[in-house]
């Protein structure tokens, strides 16, 4: 719970920030007066990011967009956050994006959406789709930590540079290690490129379709 108590304490150092302090001898945060502890469900951990007002995302967003599929999934797939359609719907992975993600997980793994569990790094919009900040995923990472741990995916498929980055902390660019078999925790994690991009560069597809192809051959080994 490192990373929350830290996220907690970064937080609170923001508002006295914003407050104007420069230094302060406030008692900071005080990690056994708070009950640190995320759920043990998933369940759980949705309600309780519900109501997440952890980072400034909570301020401009619609609906916390927490993830969905099998709790139990093999396959954990990670974006970067939600979009419009997302935040309106509360659903990852909805637009146009999540249509062409569905028909790749269809197409070439056999998959349906339900099969899988899709979730992102933030789980709540950043204003204009920009990049989430540093401090918003990281302030966002322990559900996300917390998500991997519940679900114990066999395999973890990144989208895009920022989901990569923000999960791994390898700033390698996502050309050069899109396709790549990692290590993660206990799951093998595999970098490609996000749907986003591949409706911008349509020629991209067939490098997905290539990593996508991998994750298959490590299928049949399960
Ligand atoms: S992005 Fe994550 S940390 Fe920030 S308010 Fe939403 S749920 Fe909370």
């Amino acid at each position: 719970m490192k990373n929350l108590h830290n996220a907690l304490l970064l937080k609170q150092l923001y508002q006295l920030k914003q407050l104007g302090y420069k230094y302060t001898d406030v008692t900071p945060y005080q990690e056994e007066k708070i009950d640190l502890l995320l759920p043990d469900t998933l369940k759980s951990l949705q309600k309780q990011a519900m109501t997440c007002h952890l980072c400034d995302l909570s301020k401009s967003r619609k609906k916390v967009v927490f993830g969905e599929g099998s709790p139990h999934a093999d396959i954990l797939i990670i974006g970067e956050g939600p979009g419009a359609t997302e935040d309106s719907s509360g659903k990852p992975f909805v637009g146009r994006s999540g249509e062409l993600l569905s028909k790749m997980l269809e197409n070439v793994l056999g998959l349906s959406r339900a099969d899988v569990y899709i979730t992102n790094i933030v789980k709540c919009r950043p204003p204009n789709n920009r990049v989430p900040t540093p401090t918003e995923a990281h302030t966002c990472q322990p559900y996300l930590l917390k998500q991997i741990e519940l679900i114990a995916p066999k395999l973890i498929l990144t989208l895009g540079a920022t989901a990569y980055h923000y999960l791994t902390g390898d700033d390698t660019g996502i050309t050069k290690v899109r396709g790549t078999v990692h290590t993660y925790k206990k799951a093998t994690l595999i970098p490609t490129y996000h749907p986003s991009y591949l409706l911008r560069n349509p020629s991209a597809k067939k490098e997905v379709f290539e990593d996508l192809l991998k994750v298959k051959e490590l299928m049949k080994q399960w």
